[in-house]
């Protein structure tokens, strides 16, 4: 059985744009999944962490992987992507957030799902929404309605 997963990536390091495209390709290629949809990237100011501004995206995955392997397989690439975690927030390589699985809602010591913060950040719900305005967010309702809160952060979409 097969699952959609919508993930929110980041980098702000580094070739960020060309981070964020491999990315994609790499999660693509992840045993059991397929991109089914892909936002434009966009780039954002920092929110809690210094560095340079931060180019986003949020894709959805079709996949067979449990939540707990789908994470795991999600820090790999983090992984190999050199990311370093010298401290809390620290400006990063890449980051890979589970924002859904599904309409479930999972909370366990590794993995809060959704996820936590995704209701406040324009550069998770701007790119969701692109790829899925009608979006609910399990136990927060329509993802829409949390766009005019986060209307003041600054953030773009990047010509293609
Ligand atoms: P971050 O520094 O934001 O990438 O946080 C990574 C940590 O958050 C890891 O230890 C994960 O186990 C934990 N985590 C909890 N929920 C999630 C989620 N939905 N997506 C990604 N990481 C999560």
């Amino acid at each position: 059985m097969t699952v959609i997963a919508y993930i929110g990536i980041g980098a702000n390091l580094g070739a960020a744009a060309d981070t964020v495209r491999h990315a994609i390709r790499q999660m693509a290629t992840l045993p059991g999944t397929s991109l089914q949809q892909s936002s434009a990237l966009y780039s954002s100011a920092p929110v809690d962490a210094g560095g340079d501004d931060y180019v986003n995206a949020v894709v959805a995955l079709e996949t067979d992987m449990m939540p707990e392997v789908l994470l795991s397989a999600l820090q790999t690439l983090e992984l190999a992507h050199g990311r370093e975690r010298p401290y809390r927030n620290a400006p990063r390589t890449l980051d890979l957030d589970l924002l859904l699985y599904a309409d479930q809602t999972i909370q366990t010591p590794l993995l809060s799902v959704p996820h936590p913060r995704m209701t406040q950040r324009a550069f998770v719900l701007l790119p969701l929404l692109e790829i899925a305005p009608d979006i609910r967010i399990p136990g927060h309702g329509e993802a829409r309605q949390y766009l005019p809160a986060v209307s003041g952060q600054e953030i773009f979409r990047l010509a293609e």
